[in-house]
């Protein structure tokens, strides 16, 4: 299994990292670390050297929470265009910003990204909350390829970004979302990925607030219920899927 989006960079999981991985490393083929501000794409980038060949971080800078400076994002990925397998999370994120200027500017730093995601041959992790069309518009001719992270779109906006051969991400939020199960019943089996979006969706908060990337297990296993297809045949797909777009070098 390949959780393709977790934020294990987050303080939450200071403490007990060591075991965290652990377990990873146990259950799992190999996690995507995503990030979407500066200090935690720097310490992501550090987890993934220490952690070669099972670690794989994203940079990325987040369209309300990224901070003051998407350059010196850029830069950093710039410098580590090696190491990293994607550009993300970048994107559009109209649910907590509705102000028009604001939105243009979330805009225009994304057209920058996706520049930036073109010249280095990364794939975009796209964030799209509220925003999904708009996001669609500005990456389905930019010639890039493109992962949307916990999508939360329509249908028909999902047929459409994966008969663009895009790639739809599904989150724990298919656990207890009615539209994301919907939406995951008939989305391609070639452009399914799988995420926790790690410490977010924990899909049993009252016993654990946090979510873990061996979590994207049971989101397998209820699209496999609802696609009357096998737990393992969902995972294998999403895994492939996951080696293809980001190619990732596991050892
Ligand atoms: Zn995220």
């Amino acid at each position: 299994m390949i959780d393709i989006h977790a934020h294990l960079c987050f303080g939450d999981y200071d403490k007990d990292m060591h075991e965290i991985l652990a377990r990873c490393r146990r259950e799992m083929s190999a996690v995507i670390v995503g990030t979407a501000r500066y200090d935690e794409g720097v310490k992501a980038l550090e987890l993934s050297r220490k952690n070669h060949g099972f670690v794989f971080p994203t940079l990325g800078y987040h369209p309300t929470e990224g901070g003051e400076n998407p350059e010196k994002i850029m830069n950093l990925i710039k410098a580590n265009s090696d190491r990293i397998v994607g550009v993300g999370e970048v994107g559009l994120d109209h649910h907590w910003e509705k102000d028009v200027s604001k939105q243009a500017k979330q805009q225009e730093i994304f057209s920058r990204f996706i520049e930036l995601a073109k010249t280095i041959g990364k794939p975009l992790v796209i964030h799209s909350w509220d925003a999904e069309n708009e996001c669609f518009q500005m990456v389905k001719d930019a010639g890039v390829e493109a992962v949307f992270h916990c999508f939360s779109g329509s249908r028909e906006l999902a047929k459409e970004i994966t008969e663009r051969g895009f790639y739809i991400s599904v989150s724990t939020m298919v656990l207890f979302s009615k539209n994301i199960r919907k939406m995951s019943k008939d989305i391609p089996l070639d452009r399914m990925l799988l995420e926790t979006d790690s410490p977010f969706l924990s899909p049993n908060k009252e016993q654990d607030p946090r979510n873990y990337p061996w979590n994207i297990k049971l989101s397998a296993a209820k699209i496999a219920e609802l696609r009357g297809d096998s737990v393992e045949n969902i995972l294998r797909a999403a895994k492939e899927n996951a080696i293809g777009v980001f190619g990732l070098k596991i050892t």
